[in-house]
């Protein structure tokens, strides 16, 4: 098979030539028909993650081998199953969920494969959706989208999902309560129409490009702060009518997290959610004193795409403009995200 892989990080993705995949047991193999393009591909193209205090993670000590095709936001055909694999035919259009774990310990049991410790996802330890054919383990990671758009659907396996499950953690919460979003990019906008097919209607997004922002009001957010220079956490209060009970970090920098802190009431939740990174000091005893919380959200569960593809499938949730590149440009994809210059999320079309 063709794949368009990151061979030396920083350099443009090349297409190489790769083994096709071969189903044993339970395994499906699936011809890629769309794959979304996400920010934290482009963390796997630079390779390297900024860890706070001055500390670098780079990929390949994470056990990644270049060359590797990224892309986990994948929808394909399905084109070859292993003898065991059962409720799934040739021919079948599914969403592949891709933070695959290990299968067997008492995470991946109960399908949160999101918190195995040896996780083996597509797009990062083995080759993804940029690749012209992926292998799952078991037909349990693949979701049936029925009449959705397919660029649509694939966009659910990582920004439909993350938000989603960001949302779990700031829940319950009165609908009329107020949530700050810092970042109107494809998961800042992805969480507007979260939030509203959850009757959540007091949306403050926050971002620094008054496109993105623009965007966001067109999806239904009540506001849009300006994201940028001095006093961003007093524009922010003064949008959502003061101190606020949740707020999620989509970018999640030194500056963004400090601002969302700064925006929480009494028993406030911030959700971090991007890996742009950095630190921020907390007060530990202003912590309790505030009954505060701060929680990391690293994707999301198998149920838990289920649930997505469900609202989605049930017309609740908005769509998030989707710009499609034919696969062949995927370099242009990914500069472009780069760039800052795609409004939604970049799906290529195979
Ligand atoms: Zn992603
Ligand atoms: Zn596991």
């Amino acid at each position: 098979m063709k794949a368009w892989a990151v061979i030396r990080n920083e350099q443009p993705l090349e297409c190489i030539e790769l083994p096709d995949p071969v189903p044993t047991g339970t395994e499906v193999v699936l011809d890629v028909t769309r794959c979304g393009v996400c920010h934290s591909d482009l963390h796997f193209w630079h390779g390297a993650y900024d860890m706070g205090g001055g500390k670098v993670m780079r990929l390949t000590d994470r056990g990644v081998e270049l060359p590797r095709a990224p892309g986990h936001e994948i929808v394909g055909r399905v084109v070859a199953v292993g003898p065991e694999a059962e409720g799934v035919a040739i021919g079948d259009d599914r969403i592949v969920y891709p933070w695959l774990g290990c299968g067997e310990c008492d995470r991946c049991r109960v399908e949160q494969d999101n918190l195995c410790l040896k996780q083996a996802s597509l797009g990062v330890i083995r080759h993804g959706g940029f690749a012209g054919r992926v292998k799952v383990p078991h037909p349990r990671y693949l979701v049936e989208y029925g009449d959705l758009d397919p660029s649509l659907a694939a966009t659910y396996a990582c920004s439909g999902l993350t938000v989603y499950s960001s949302i779990q953690k700031i829940l319950p919460l009165a609908p009329d309560r107020p949530v700050v979003l810092i970042g109107a990019g494809g998961l800042g906008l992805a969480a507007i129409a979260m939030l509203r097919a959850l009757g959540h209607r007091h949306i403050v997004s926050v971002d620094t490009s008054p496109q993105k922002r623009q965007a966001a009001l067109a999806a239904g957010a009540t506001a849009a702060v300006d994201g940028s220079g001095e006093g961003v956490a007093a524009r922010i209060m003064e949008a959502a009518g003061g101190a606020v009970a949740a707020a999620i970090d989509f970018v999640n920098a030194s500056a963004t997290a400090r601002t969302g802190f700064d925006v929480l009431d009494k028993g406030g939740k911030l959700v971090l959610v991007g890996i742009a990174g950095g630190e921020i000091t907390l007060s530990l005893a202003g912590m309790i004193f505030k009954g505060q919380s701060v929680l990391g959200n690293i994707v999301g569960s198998v149920p838990e795409l289920r649930e997505v593809v469900r609202l989605a499938r049930e017309g609740r949730l908005d769509p998030m403009p989707i710009r499609e590149f034919p696969k062949d440009d995927a370099n242009a994809a990914l500069q472009a995200l780069q760039r800052g210059d795609v409004t939604g999320r970049a799906v290529l079309v195979a």
